[in-house]
């Protein structure tokens, strides 16, 4: 069976506790094989926003939660802490990533790549699932693909059980890079991280910041519909769906859906799918 999951980021100034509640509360009705939480707030409450949401989901919507945790932003007292405090509130599983430059926030030095950190919990926290992010496309930052292969065959050695892309709008990227994890003997579940880009704030947004190829159907639909934002929803709902499908049908170890907290978007994945994830690989 191919696993379906949700990532939901924490409460902030534009989406307040309780659209964030409804949000959850939907996605439980679908049934998914765990909810990721990000962790992308602001210094001194960076991680207690992730944990409280991750509490919630596991405790309140009985589905189990990943948390996120940013290597940079965390010394290892701080790791000890919300390793606790997770363990406490059954919480098994983490999303472990290095994560960005952010104005005003300063860095700390334990963990310098994801792989440290990963490595860290590997050997203290040994109960824990762990999950690293990867990249189809290549990491802005790496050299090149061997690179990219070389650093994420060192993060999944370090202790990965399963990697979730970053998202890409061409399978063929992710089909590609998962012949050249397989060539690079990484053989973890490589789970595909699908956005449905529904908005033309959102398609611009992630066309200027990440290096994902946009295949002429994208753009053909970003053209046609910027001046129609229902049609433009719908065209790019159905664009998500259509990769998935073809995902699933070649065997995708999960789908992990990027749902920007829109729940409407999830359910309406969710009702066009459901089905074809319950036939096995
Ligand atoms: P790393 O694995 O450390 O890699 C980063 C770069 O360093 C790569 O170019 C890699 O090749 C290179 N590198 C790795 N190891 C070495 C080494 N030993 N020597 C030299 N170079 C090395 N960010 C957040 O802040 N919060 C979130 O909640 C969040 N969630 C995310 C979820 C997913 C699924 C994904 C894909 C990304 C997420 N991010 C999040 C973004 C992530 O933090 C950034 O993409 C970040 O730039 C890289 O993180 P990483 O864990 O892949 O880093």
């Amino acid at each position: 069976m191919t696993s379906l999951s949700y990532e939901v980021f924490p409460p902030n100034s534009a989406v307040g506790i309780n659209h964030l509640n409804q949000v959850l509360a939907a996605l439980q009705g679908l049934a998914p094989s765990f909810i990721s939480v990000t962790c992308s707030s602001k210094a001194a409450r960076l991680a207690q926003e992730t944990v409280r949401v991750a509490d919630y989901v596991e405790n309140c919507c009985h589905v189990p939660a990943m948390a996120h945790l940013p290597a940079w932003y965390l010394s290892r007292t701080d790791v000890d802490r919300i390793m606790a405090q997770l363990r406490e509130r059954h919480v098994g599983r983490v999303l472990v990533l290095r994560g960005d430059e952010r104005p005003g926030l300063a860095k700390k030095d334990d963990f310098p790549h994801a792989s440290d950190l990963i490595a860290y919990i590997r050997q203290n926290y040994p109960d824990f699932q762990i999950t690293g992010a990867c990249y189809p496309e290549k990491h802005p930052e790496s050299l090149d693909m061997v690179a990219e292969l070389q650093h994420l065959k060192l993060k999944v050695d370090a202790g990965c059980d399963q990697i979730i892309t970053q998202l890409f709008l061409d399978n063929r990227c992710y089909y590609r890079f998962r012949e050249l994890c397989a060539i690079a003997g990484i053989d973890v579940p490589i789970i595909a991280g699908i956005m449905p880009i529904i908005n033309e704030r959102q398609a611009n947004r992630i066309l200027r910041t990440s290096a994902v190829a946009v295949p002429e159907k994208f753009k053909d639909i970003l053209a046609k519909y910027h001046d129609h934002p229902e049609a433009l929803k719908q065209a790019g709902i159905s664009y998500a769906i259509d990769q998935i499908v073809d995902l699933v049908t070649n065997d995708v170890a999960g789908i992990h859906l990027y749902t920007m907290n829109q729940a409407d978007t999830a359910r309406q994945v969710e009702q066009n799918i459901g089905a074809l994830l319950q036939v096995s690989c």
